[in-house]
């Protein structure tokens, strides 16, 4: 059976729902295809105590609230789900679930798309399958009695096998899966390289306010030379900055950075102390940004000179662990919270970079009628998150719509 609309949306995570939004505002017909459930990932592939990163006021479509949720509170993961799954039932949005797309083809003029269900012929096609497609674990560790998984497989403390657990890995997912676990009364050691550790609230106003007023999230670009550095925040037990120090008094033993593993022992860089300062770096000139700014559009916001106060280094960043026998440590698991990356296999178009990033501006592919929403930097920092996603989609909903009208 061959199907035919004018503009076929891959995936409904937010970023397609968003721009099935933006289109269906536009009387552009279309139809959204998604694998499994709206919002799958945020369902099956994050951790169960996992909250928004953002406070629910920011986390969110800006033509919608949360309801039941204080907009200074974090959302947690199954709430962001059904924010998204109603937000589409309540606008009837076409989306078809249990549809996965195997493959996407050039077909004349447009794109011809293979479902398990049928082919589905469109004019354009936006991609909108996530930024963060498949996980990436950097080092073998070939040990039978260790039990591995990456963070998007992760579930909560008592789904590990007794023992202690190595985290490698310290942005957003690792350190709060190092604390979960630390809380919990598990002994864990947490692999740490460069980072980035923005305060979570300043003279009383949340991170994520600061980074908009001091236009962070429109930067159309990371800083050169940073672009692996990950970023550490956490909305988790009411929100808190990310210290590794205050990690470290829970309990956490911090290494640097993970590497080569041979005979039952990880080698691990001499880099802990580094990462630590460049984190405490970041953190400060945000302070100082923040301050700056402050003065000169003259709030009235509290001072907090304690902010700038930080617990003594611990132990393992002034001797630094430079190898890690497992056994003898009693590791029994590795989580690899080491990220992410594309998969866009299944496009069988040269569309792509050879590093396998889209050839596109804002989104917009240099094959005609061809899209892509909600990856990282897509237009600016924020394209990766819920507004961001947002904001493109409505753009490229636009010249969808009105493909002349636009330059
Ligand atoms: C641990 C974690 C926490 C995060 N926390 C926040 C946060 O607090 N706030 C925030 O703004 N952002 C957060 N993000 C970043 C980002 O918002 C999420 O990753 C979000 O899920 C991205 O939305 P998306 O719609 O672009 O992609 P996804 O949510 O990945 O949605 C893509 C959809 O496409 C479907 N799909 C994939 N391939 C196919 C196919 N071939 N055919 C059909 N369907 C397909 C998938 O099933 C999925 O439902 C977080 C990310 C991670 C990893």
């Amino acid at each position: 059976m061959i199907e035919t609309i004018h503009t076929l949306v891959i995936g409904a995570g937010q970023a397609g729902v968003a721009t099935s939004a933006h289109l269906a505002k536009r009387g552009v017909p279309h139809l959204v295809l998604e694998r499994a459930r709206i919002a799958e990932r945020w369902r099956s592939e994050r951790w169960d105590s996992l909250v928004a990163n953002g406070p629910a006021w920011h986390d969110r479509f800006p033509e919608a609230e949360f309801s039941d949720i204080d907009p200074e509170a974090f959302a947690p993961k199954e709430a962001v789900a059904g924010y998204f799954e109603t937000f589409a039932k309540a606008r009837d949005l076409p989306i078809r679930t249990g549809v996965a797309v195997t493959r996407l083809e050039r077909h004349g003029e447009g794109f011809r798309a293979t479902t398990a269900q049928g082919v589905i012929e469109a004019r354009h096609v936006v991609v909108a399958t996530g930024p963060f497609q498949k996980p990436v674990i950097p080092t073998v560790v070939t040990d039978p009695g260790i039990t591995q998984l990456h963070s998007n497989a992760y579930k909560n403390p008592a789904a590990l096998p007794p023992g202690a657990v190595l985290v490698v890995g310290a942005g957003s997912s690792g350190a709060q899966i190092a604390e979960e676990l630390a809380r919990a009364g598990r002994r864990v050691f947490l692999s740490v390289g460069p980072h980035d550790r923005p305060p979570r609230r300043y003279r009383g106003q949340d991170f994520v306010w600061w980074l908009g007023k001091l236009g962070k999230w429109d930067l159309k670009a990371p800083t050169p030379g940073t672009e692996h550095v990950t970023i550490a925040v956490s909305g988790a037990y009411g929100g808190h900055t990310m210290d590794f120090r205050r990690l470290a008094a829970l309990g956490v033993t911090l290494l640097g950075r993970s590497g080569e593993y041979r005979e039952g022992t990880l080698h691990i860089a001499n880099d802990l102390a580094t990462n630590i300062e460049n984190g405490d770096r970041n953190y400060l000139s945000v302070l100082d940004e923040a301050d700056a700014y402050a003065e000169a559009q003259g709030l009235t916001l509290p001072e907090e000179p304690e902010a700038r106060q930080f617990l003594p280094l611990p132990p393992a960043v002034t001797n630094p662990i430079r190898t890690l026998d497992l056994k003898a440590e009693g590791i029994t698991s590795i989580l690899w919270a080491t990220g992410f990356e594309l998969d866009f296999s299944w496009i069988a178009i040269d569309a792509f970079r050879p590093d396998g990033l889209p050839r596109h501006s804002e989104g917009v592919s240099d094959i005609p009628g061809l899209y892509f929403v909600g990856l990282p930097w897509l237009s600016c920092r924020g394209s990766a998150f819920i507004w961001g996603a947002w904001r493109d989609a409505e753009w490229l909903a636009e010249r969808i719509a009105k493909p002349q009208a636009v330059t």
